[in-house]
């Protein structure tokens, strides 16, 4: 019998507001430890689609299920969904008046319970696995952006997800820091974890992923191998979207 997906959406429809449309009978089984890149032009939907697996986003229609537990308004629910999802922004969102160190020790320390001594220990491993252990002392904006982009990917990895949900997690660096965080969600990609990364980086999604989503317009057009799918687009959007971005 083969397993459970890790996460499933079953016809899921999402507006904000009344009347904007924003997902659109939106069907996806996601395989534990499977890594999906999902593209897509600007405003069709991809960020809202994976906060809808944190439930930052509610959806009105349909069902999603993350590792078994439906998300509806059940505030347990909830809570048990987001303990085990890691979400990277492209905004590094750190607090900036704590240090790297902090930053990674404040949840597990005051909602995890963990001890202070522990929280620290496992933080510094986080930070030491995306290789920035020795800027543990300092303060976020005393760091690159490329820098800081990683302690908020050590910081995700601290309360040890099953799932990491990226955000164009390098939109917002300098090209010459795209890589330096590249390389460290290429590491994570080979670790098991499953992740959703919503990103153009076509090297990135060449290398890891399972399997490219294309969106337009709040649907799923497109879905295949990132082979396939950069080779060979299928949909005359998928081919548009391609035409501009490569
Ligand atoms: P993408 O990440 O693909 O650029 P988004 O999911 O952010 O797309 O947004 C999809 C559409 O929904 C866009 O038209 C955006 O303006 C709109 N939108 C996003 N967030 C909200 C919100 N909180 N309220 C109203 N409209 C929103
Ligand atoms: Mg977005």
């Amino acid at each position: 019998m083969s397993e459970q997906p890790i996460i499933q959406f079953k016809n899921v429809n999402k507006w904000y507001g009344n009347d904007f449309h924003v997902l659109r009978d939106i069907n996806l089984d996601v395989a534990k430890g499977e890594r999906i890149v999902i593209c897509g032009p600007s405003g069709s939907g991809k960020s809202t689609l994976i906060r809808c697996v944190n439930r930052l986003e509610e959806h009105q229609e349909g069902q999603i299920i993350v590792d078994g537990t439906e998300l509806t308004d059940d505030i347990k629910a909830i809570d048990r969904v987001r303990r085990e999802v890691g979400m990277v922004f492209q905004q590094f969102n750190l607090f900036p008046h704590l240090t790297v160190l902090e930053n990674l020790t404040l949840s597990p320390m005051w909602v995890g319970k963990v001890p202070k001594k522990e929280a620290e220990e496992k933080a510094m491993q986080q930070l030491e696995r995306v290789r920035i252990a020795e800027q543990a002392k300092k303060y976020p904006l005393q760091l690159s952006g490329g820098q800081q982009q990683r302690v908020a990917i050590a910081r995700a990895l601290c309360l040890k997800p099953k799932i990491m949900l990226f955000d164009e997690p390098t939109s917002a660096l300098d090209p010459e820091m795209i890589k330096e965080v590249l390389d460290v969600m290429i590491e994570l990609a080979g670790q098991g974890i499953t992740m959703l990364c919503v990103t153009h980086e076509m090297g990135f999604a060449k290398a890891v992923a399972d399997r490219v989503i294309f969106m337009d317009q709040g649907q799923i057009v497109e879905q295949n191998t990132p082979e396939e799918f950069f080779n060979n687009p299928q949909n005359e959007r998928s081919r548009d979207f391609l035409s501009k971005i490569l």
